[in-house]
């Protein structure tokens, strides 16, 4: 039996990478677009040959679907995600699930009384890199970790330089943008949760309306790791990488703060380098096939609800940490404490 999509949000996202993953699943359909405008709702089905267009989320729930993907602008995805579970529909969202760490509890909890599959797309625990990092921590290949450094400031493409860097009010900014996959891929890798944050960000003139679009964090785990991480929108030249340093060596991964399966990840130990090995599949084409998975009873979405709430919590505590100058603390149950 297929799994018939309805995509929420007529996004950049889905026509890149989302229709993609779903139509490269063999029981995997996209049966319906919404748009807010209507006449967008039909140009982007028939672009990207979509059989049916609607312009609301009631027509969209009351079609032949079973399961949404939410990619409208951030402000959205609450009032949209429990729209779907209240219909009885398998929630993949967009991170951040929401503007608040507490609305992303929400969400997490009505999907759990309605028994739907809800995922967060973080589709950098896909990556073949960061899978082959996560078991070589867990192995023990670097000894204790100690010490991780995620670089994440990229250049926001002239086509994205819409709501993100304009619209306080639809989540935009780079922490919310960014810092939420950072919080998610220190999670996976480390196998570790984030404690307390401090952070300081900066608006160098891309973003406006007292948005930040350059930010620099340093975390500290429960197991007494610590992170920096550097987020930004405006570097054009920086490239990407993910490091963790432990007691017996170091990972040191580049290029692998992407969309897509490439880059490199290097073992370094007494006993000299050595690249890993990993697997190359489109990271969204994985996060639909485990979707897909957890819809006919077989384990979770590669990242949870709960997953969700803790890269929001996490990124909202980045927020408050920059607003007051001082660390915050991290709890996904009660959100961020001063
Ligand atoms: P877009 O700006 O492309 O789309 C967001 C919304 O903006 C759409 O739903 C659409 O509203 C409206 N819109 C888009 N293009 C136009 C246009 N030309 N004219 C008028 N309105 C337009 O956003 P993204 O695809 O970049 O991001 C969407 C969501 O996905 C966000 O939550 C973001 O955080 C997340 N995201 C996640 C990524 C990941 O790798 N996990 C990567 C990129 C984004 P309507 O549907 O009503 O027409």
């Amino acid at each position: 039996m297929s799994v018939r999509w309805g995509l929420i949000g007529a996004s950049t996202i889905a026509k890149q990478f989302m229709i993609n993953a779903i139509r490269a699943q063999a029981d995997g359909e996209v049966a319906v677009v919404m748009s807010s405008n209507a006449e967008r709702a039909e140009t982007y089905a028939r672009e990207n040959s979509i059989p049916a267009a609607v312009s609301t989320v009631d027509a969209l729930l009351n079609s032949d679907i079973d399961a949404v993907y939410i990619s409208t602008t951030n402000e959205l995805h609450l009032e949209q995600g429990l729209a779907a579970i209240k219909a009885g529909k398998h929630v993949l969202c967009e991170k951040p699930l929401a503007l608040t760490s507490a609305d992303a509890r929400r969400l997490v909890a009505a999907a759990k009384a309605a028994g739907i599959v809800f995922g967060t797309n973080h589709h950098l625990r896909n990556a073949g890199a960061h899978r082959a990092m996560r078991e070589a921590v867990a192995a023990g290949r670097i000894g204790k970790p100690i010490a991780a450094r995620v670089f994440h400031s990229v250049y926001l493409p002239e086509n994205l330089q819409g709501w993100r860097v304009t619209r306080p009010e639809a989540g935009g900014g780079v922490v919310l943008d960014i810092t939420v996959h950072d919080a998610d891929t220190l999670r996976f890798v480390l196998a570790d949760d984030p404690v307390e944050i401090s952070a300081f960000t900066q608006s160098t003139g891309m973003a406006g309306s007292g948005l930040e679009d350059g930010a620099m964090c340093i975390w500290r785990f429960k197991s007494g790791i610590i992170a920096q991480s550097h987020e930004g929108f405006t570097t054009k030249f920086a490239g990407t990488g993910f490091e963790v340093h432990g007691s017996e060596g170091s990972l040191i991964a580049t290029n692998v703060m992407t969309q897509k399966p490439v880059g490199t990840v290097l073992l370094r130990t007494a006993d000299g380098e050595e690249e890993l090995n990993f697997d190359r599949e489109d990271l969204y084409t994985r996060s639909v096939r485990q979707f897909h998975a957890a819809i006919r009873g077989e384990g979770q979405p590669a990242a949870t609800g709960e997953d969700g709430i803790w890269s929001l919590a996490a990124a909202e505590a980045a927020l408050q940490s920059a607003r007051s100058g001082k660390a915050v603390k991290i709890d996904p149950q009660l959100g961020s404490l001063a």
